[in-house]
């Protein structure tokens, strides 16, 4: 079958092989896989509009002992430099935030074995309090696996505990790339990528939203790339449970991993593609966090339908050497400057209008 065939499946919402995914990736030219993606997300949101959600993320701890060697924001336990925020710093910036409009809180960090289930509970239940109209989406699959381990508990029922305390939904966060040969390179010490599939499907079958991400650029090739992509989708078939794709790439300034930035174009690529390869999954995120504002307003045009949070405070991608910030105003001003809506969204993509800027 020609590429040109594969694409026109793809953008009419077909479903393509892991083998036709590969090849588009690699060999399909990048006007031709913006302008299918591009198809594919106007079919399926003809309105124009594109949603981003109010979020603050908020980096509770750095102390972790999983050691992953992309990471350049971990402290080893006992590393003069670790830190815990106290319950009520954290309240203190989820009321920061709140001020602002956020209905999203993102509470994620290092895997510290020193935090015990009830020290989470308490946070949530706090934040549940006191910040109704806030939404906890939080905790990364490793910090949820660590939590079981030092409690003897199964992941479950983790997560049956968090989700009584106050936990919503669980973001994506912590997948890399979901193939063994990968995660033994640069993150020895984190779970197996059954693990993370595990964890999720679990989170998805007791009513909790979740989010997929891929971070790319590290040392996976286009195959892995692909693998990660299939292992989402076939996932997502099983549970329908994951609301947003979101690929990000590897900021290798700071790390011990080290290596280099992906290009901007091989960030496009990689939206493209994971648009037409998960037909299954609804939404596609623009991660401007690392590429830029300005990349993040191209990938409109390459798939993407959703600019994803303002992300008030973040540290982690900071750490790496990389990160952008944008205040509310810049990113609805990116998006009108590609000449759609810009749309404040809850996380479970419910409109929310009440909470658009005076000037919109
Ligand atoms: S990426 Fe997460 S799990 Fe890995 S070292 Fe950094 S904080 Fe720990």
């Amino acid at each position: 079958m020609s590429l040109a065939d594969v694409l026109d499946r793809a953008a009419d919402g077909g479903r393509i092989t892991y083998d036709e995914g590969v090849r588009l990736y690699r060999e399909a030219s990048l006007h031709d896989l913006g302008a299918a993606a591009h198809a594919r997300r106007m079919a399926l949101y003809p309105t124009n509009d594109v949603t981003y959600v109010i979020d603050t993320t908020i980096n509770y701890t750095n102390v972790c002992n999983v050691h992953c060697t992309f990471c350049a924001f971990f402290r080893p336990e006992q590393h003069g430099e670790g830190y815990t925020m106290s319950h009520d710093r954290v309240l203190e910036r989820v009321k920061y935030a709140a001020d602002q409009g956020a209905t999203q809180i993102m509470i994620q960090g290092g895997v510290n074995p020193e935090l015990r289930i009830t020290w989470f509970e308490e946070l949530f239940r706090r934040v549940a309090l006191e910040f109704p109209n806030v939404d906890i989406h939080s905790l990364s699959v490793s910090e949820i696996s660590g939590l079981a381990k030092v409690e003897g508990m199964t992941p479950r029922e983790v997560l049956v505990r968090l989700k009584d305390a106050g936990l919503k939904s669980v973001p994506g966060a912590g997948a890399e790339i979901l193939v063994e040969r990968v995660r033994k390179r640069i993150s020895a010490r984190k779970i197996v990528p059954e693990a993370w599939i595990g964890i999720m499907r679990e989170a998805q079958l007791l009513g909790m939203p979740t989010t997929a991400t891929m971070m790319f650029g590290s040392i996976e090739t286009d195959e892995e790339r692909i693998a990660h992509l299939q292992v989402i989708r076939d996932l997502q078939d099983e549970t329908g449970g994951f609301t947003a794709f979101i690929p990000w790439y590897y900021v290798p300034y700071k790390t011990p991993l080290r290596g280099r930035e992906a290009s901007g174009l091989e960030y496009l690529r990689v939206l493209a593609v994971s648009r037409l390869f998960l037909d299954n999954l609804p939404h596609l995120q623009a991660s401007w966090l690392t590429p830029g504002l300005k990349l993040g307003q191209l990938a409109l045009f390459y798939g993407c339908d959703d600019m994803g949070g303002t992300i008030l405070e973040e540290q982690v991608v900071h750490d790496a050497g990389g990160g952008n910030e944008a205040t509310r105003a810049q990113l609805e001003q990116i998006v009108r400057g590609a000449g759609f809506t810009p749309v404040i969204r809850d996380t479970y993509w419910n409109l929310r209008t009440d909470l658009a800027l005076a000037t919109a």
